[in-house]
């Protein structure tokens, strides 16, 4: 499959929909992140089918209380698992259902690339100290973290999953190429650094190779920028695709690094 449906056999392919549901007690933050931009034409277009259900609707007192004092005593809140039961159930949304939490798996490019190659996923995200424990063990599939660090609940991290994940599926970009040369693309490297006009700034020039319209050598050069680059700044990535190669020593030795880079 190329990710499209050739909508009645005839015609342009339609580029299909990916369903996310998000579950949160401020579901309007991540609704309304995702209305500007890449994402919000990317729903305005039926690209991106995007629920967001509050928690909070699933409470059954006066107060819509989700969170309650942890058994055994200590610092903060934890989310009862009864709002969250309920709206997850109520729902029935795609699965895998996430919990974002420090704890889980770390989010990277190579997962976005998986979860945009699935037509739906749901994202539940915590607040206060997180969510009861049975929650983990019998609702959700996984458990995903942005990084080491703690947010104060999971909306953040949802909309950083669900920009990532949504601008790689099909037509969701002006320009099918990017996903492929950008950083953590398929070459596995940084991107080199990008100019536009003016071609000089404040005394420093843009490499003259770039103003040659030599497109074979641009390309090659590029090609060389972005190994400097990555031997520089993220030389585990360079380990982690096996070290260079000999024609990429050899583009090395063509195109030296840029004094300015
Ligand atoms: N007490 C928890 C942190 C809770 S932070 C601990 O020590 O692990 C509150 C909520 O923010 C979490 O339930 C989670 O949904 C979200 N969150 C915080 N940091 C996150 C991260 N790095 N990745 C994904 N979600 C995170």
């Amino acid at each position: 499959m190329t990710g499209t449906d050739d909508v009645g056999g005839a015609g342009t392919p339609t580029p299909r929909t990916l369903r996310i549901d998000v579950f949160s007690i401020f579901p309007s933050l991540v609704d309304d992140f995702c209305a500007e931009s890449l994402l919000g034409r990317a729903r305005t277009r039926g690209l991106l089918d995007l629920r967001c259900h509050d928690l909070r609707e699933h409470t059954t007192d006066r107060h819509r209380t989700v969170d309650d004092a942890p058994f055994g005593g200590g610092a903060g809140m934890v989310m009862r698992p009864e709002p969250i039961f309920a709206s997850v159930e109520a729902v029935d949304p795609p699965r895998p259902l996430f919990l974002l939490s420090p704890g889980g798996r770390r989010f990277d490019q190579a997962m976005a690339t998986e979860m945009a190659s699935i037509d739906g996923f749901s994202l539940l995200c915590g607040r206060y100290e997180g969510v009861d424990h049975r929650v983990r063990r019998h609702l959700v599939d996984d458990e995903i973290s942005i990084g080491d660090v703690v947010l104060s609940g999971g909306e953040v991290a949802a909309c950083l999953i669900i920009e990532a994940v949504t601008r790689l599926r099909d037509g969701a970009m002006g320009n099918a190429q990017s996903p492929i040369t950008e950083s953590f693309g398929a070459s596995g490297l940084l991107e080199e650094p990008q100019y536009t006009r003016p071609a000089e700034f404040r005394g420093e020039a843009v490499p003259d190779v770039l103003l040659s319209g030599d497109h074979a050598r641009i390309e090659r050069y590029r090609s060389a920028q972005r190994l400097h680059r990555t031997l520089r700044e993220r030389p585990d990535l360079i380990d982690a695709r096996g070290g260079l190669s000999a024609s990429e020593t050899r583009l090395l030795e063509e195109f030296p690094a840029d004094p300015y880079h």
